[in-house]
């Protein structure tokens, strides 16, 4: 027997490890913002993986969506990097961020309401955006049952008809992740998707949400720490636009910044 062979790691462990250490989707390398001197993200490093459901928390003002803001291109850094399979972000603009593959929610929905659940869908395709989209664009076989997929998976399959307008606070909520769904992104950042739900509407949410996780990666903003924990693997705290903790929701909740921020407000 030769211990050494047997104790090293296999080539293939090797090459697994290897293929881990380049998955990750979205590198932010000391992330910075300032607003007139007032920095709302600080210096802030953090790593998504492919497929990952990451949770942000933070109590308000600690710069949750100035960071969204910055990875979706609406809001330019000062400083650092944010790469997204390697590409650097803060260079695009926010049109071609979204043609990369990011998709975000923004807090209020914003669904056109006079539209049919079926055709707040379709415009979301971005082929049939812009003026030469709207004229050639024919909605084919394989679009229209591509909204009736997406449709099934936000949980609105027997709403296609119904005027958005009708659709319920929560329901208004997964119609919008559907239409980040139809233009296909590999990352989706979703900003406090359950804020105003029923408990039965945040307990689907988190169902969807994992759902969608198991092909692309998200990252959520959120407060209910209920909800946090019934979707999380991990957790990034944010505090003072820097990172403050990271790691299961249990570690975070037993690590004592986080608990004195928090008792702090
Ligand atoms: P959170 O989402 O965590 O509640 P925000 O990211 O919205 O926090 O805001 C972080 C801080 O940055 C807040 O103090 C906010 O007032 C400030 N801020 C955000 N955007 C701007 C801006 N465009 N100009 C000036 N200050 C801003
Ligand atoms: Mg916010």
């Amino acid at each position: 027997m030769n211990d050494i062979v047997l104790d090293a790691p296999s080539p293939l462990a090797v090459a697994s490890d290897f293929a881990r250490a380049r998955e990750s989707i979205l590198t932010i390398s000391h992330l910075t913002v300032s607003f007139d001197g007032f920095k709302a993200v600080d210096d802030l490093s953090m790593t998504i993986e492919e497929n990952e459901l990451r949770v942000v928390i933070g109590p308000n003002g600690a710069g949750k969506t100035t960071l969204l803001d910055m990875i979706c291109g609406k809001t330019r850094p000062t400083a650092g990097s944010i790469r997204f399979r390697g590409e650097e972000l803060t260079r695009l603009s926010e049109y071609h961020i979204v043609r990369r593959g990011v998709g975000r929610k923004f807090q209020n929905p914003s669904i056109y309401e006079d539209l049919t659940v079926s055709e707040n869908l379709e415009i979301s395709i971005p082929q049939a955006r812009g003026v030469w989209g709207s004229v050639f664009f024919r909605k084919t076989k394989a679009i229209r049952e591509r909204i009736e997929r997406v449709a099934e998976e936000v949980m609105l399959a027997d709403h296609l008809r119904m005027k958005s307008g009708k659709l319920s606070h929560g329901q208004k909520q997964w119609l919008e992740i559907g239409m980040l769904l139809m233009q296909d992104p590999q990352l989706l950042l979703l900003d406090e998707p359950v804020a105003g739900l029923s408990p039965r509407e945040r307990e689907q949410t988190a169902i969807l949400l994992k759902k969608i996780a198991a092909g692309k990666s998200l990252v959520v903003i959120e407060h209910d720490m209920d909800f946090v924990r019934s979707i999380a693997n991990k957790v990034t705290v944010l505090h003072q636009g820097r990172l403050l903790s990271e790691g299961t929701v249990d570690e975070v909740q037993a690590d004592p910044r986080v608990v004195e921020v928090y008792l702090g407000h």
